[in-house]
């Protein structure tokens, strides 16, 4: 049986190793969601400490100051070691068993890799992928503090600036976040001892930079850039061209008194 009951499910779960990575990632997007009234839970993997600035009590102030800003509901730590992050069993087992608690529809995990940054980003993204296979593994629920089995729907990541291998994401998004940019900006200046004010004018025009180059190139004042594993389905040509805005009158179908959308 599990030690605690389990905790009410997520709609969307986004994952990353360090308190920060998913501010500067797709921080726009997540409280976008919760705008949207989705549920969602930003998951840690490592304190992300130590730093040269920081102590584990500030970043855990910082960070709880940014889920604020957010206005994301649940914060986990994973508890896994900063600077050392590797994936392997017990890494793997230690984020599946929350995703076994928080059954998310939907998991975002920030991936790619950071030759010029922390090797973490690497290992977090591994790390992730590997969790949502072994969450769904039946006998072996010892592993997962007495978890029962759940299989998670959907995966989707999200790359880091400056990956290196860009390139090889498949089916790409922006999801637009002209509406949240500022939220985001807040929330990454929360963490003060990562950011004095030189980085953080640095870091801040980073952000507007690349947020405003993708959601430039979709119409959108910022955007935030994702990608999936897969090609997209598309079970109908136009709305996934144009998305929910429609670009074709609805088809008019002989004998129908109105068109099948509505
Ligand atoms: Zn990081």
């Amino acid at each position: 049986m599990p030690e605690d009951p389990l905790p009410e499910s997520l709609d969307v779960l986004a994952v990353a190793p360090h308190p920060d990575d998913l501010e500067i990632l797709c921080g726009g997007t997540l409280a976008k969601l919760v705008k949207q009234g989705y549920r969602v839970g930003i998951f840690d993997l490592t304190s992300g400490e130590p730093t040269p600035r920081g102590t584990l009590e500030t970043r855990k102030k910082e960070a709880e100051e940014a889920r604020r800003i957010l206005n994301v509901p649940v914060r986990v730590n994973v508890e896994l070691p900063n600077r050392v992050l590797m994936d392997g069993p017990e890494a793997r087992f230690a984020l599946a068993t929350q995703f076994r608690r928080y059954r998310p529809g939907i998991i975002i995990v920030a991936a790619g890799r950071t030759p010029a940054a922390s090797p973490d980003h690497l290992q977090g993204g591994l790390i992730g992928e590997a969790a949502r296979f072994y969450s769904q593994l039946t006998k072996w629920d010892e592993r997962f503090a007495g978890t029962a089995p759940y299989r998670v729907p959907h995966l989707v990541y999200a790359p880091f600036p400056f990956d290196a291998e860009q390139r090889h994401w498949h089916s790409q998004f922006v999801v637009d976040i002209s509406d949240t940019i500022d939220q985001k900006i807040a929330s990454v200046r929360a963490y003060e001892s990562q950011f004095d004010a030189a980085r953080f004018a640095k870091v801040e025009h980073l952000i507007r930079s690349t947020n405003g180059y993708h959601g430039g190139r979709c119409g959108y004042m910022y955007g935030e850039l994702f990608a999936l594993p897969t090609p997209v389905g598309a079970p109908d040509l136009v709305s996934v061209v144009s998305g929910s805005k429609g670009v074709l009158a609805p088809p008019q179908i002989p004998g129908r008194d109105h068109p099948p959308m509505g």
